[in-house]
């Protein structure tokens, strides 16, 4: 410390001796350097261990770990749609978040039935949300405590604008979870239900869900009941979870497939449930 003390004054006054205004700039300096030191340095490590982290990230999630996860009997879902996959995460982060593996056959029945639904609406595109992780039976995708298994993928309602009347690719909800169709008088009302017997997790979604598009985007009923349709028709496809006043409302038949959940899950009628 003595010595730094004495290096400092001895080129402030040599800086001013010789300048005048040498040892003057010399102090600002030396308070500059000491801050970026201090600081923007910490700040460059930070942003070089973050991008060290993201790059070995990306790299593992796109490169890496589709191949070992196809090894244990997931694959991803399509990242994007394409003329051949019209199916794609409703949002990138689903996938970034690698919560997009199912089974083999569970992505080739959902690449069939987007085909099929495909042929009598042809601009369509099914949104997939959450699936499953790509690895270990049993470990849970929170907060679906039943997507641990490859087994199970949820799909986003069909929507379309309201002005133009026109089917969309998108959904009023950011993550497609969240904006309810919510039951009518004279329809049974399970969320009520539900939430009387103090499932208060049963509507939560709602509650944290941005409802601001639900308005401008409404939902398209024929493709929804359609999509559902083609999905209960499918043989390799078991249960069908969606809320009963929507089951009711769209006259959907197959009671062993198309099933409630019951009200320790959450409410169904913002999404479609699908599982092996
Ligand atoms: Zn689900």
């Amino acid at each position: 410390m003595i010595l730094k003390i004495l290096k400092f004054a001895t080129n402030f006054i040599l800086l001013t001796l010789l300048t005048q205004v040498g040892g003057v700039i010399y102090m600002f300096y030396v308070l500059l350097k000491y801050f970026v030191e201090k600081y923007i340095g910490k700040l460059a490590q930070f942003q070089y261990r973050l991008s060290l982290f993201c790059t070995l990230y990306l790299a593992f999630t796109f490169l890496i770990i589709p191949p070992i996860a196809k090894q244990f009997g997931r694959v991803p879902m399509p990242y994007y749609s394409t003329n051949k996959t019209q199916i794609k995460p409703l949002n990138f982060l689903t996938v970034l978040l690698n919560r997009h593996y199912v089974r083999p056959s569970l992505k080739k029945q959902m690449l069939l039935i987007t085909k099929d639904l495909q042929k009598e609406f042809p601009n369509t595109r099914i949104n997939y949300l959450d699936a499953n992780f790509p690895f270990i039976n049993g470990f849970p995708l929170l907060p679906h405590l039943s997507h641990n298994d490859g087994k199970k993928l949820d799909l986003a309602f069909c929507y379309k604008n309201k002005t133009t009347g026109k089917e969309v690719n998108t959904s009023p909800a950011w993550l497609g979870y969240g904006v309810n169709e919510e039951p009518r008088k004279g329809e049974i009302n399970q969320p009520n239900i539900c939430r009387k017997k103090g499932y208060w997790q049963y509507g939560f979604l709602e509650k944290i869900a941005p409802q601001w598009n639900k308005e401008k985007l409404p939902l398209d009923e024929k493709r929804t009941k359609r999509l559902i349709q083609l999905l209960a028709n499918n043989k390799v496809i078991k249960k069908i979870f969606i809320e009963p006043h929507l089951k009711t409302r769209w006259g959907l038949k197959g009671d062993d497939k198309i099933r409630y959940h019951g009200c320790h899950a959450v409410r169904h009628d913002d999404h479609i449930h699908v599982q092996l």
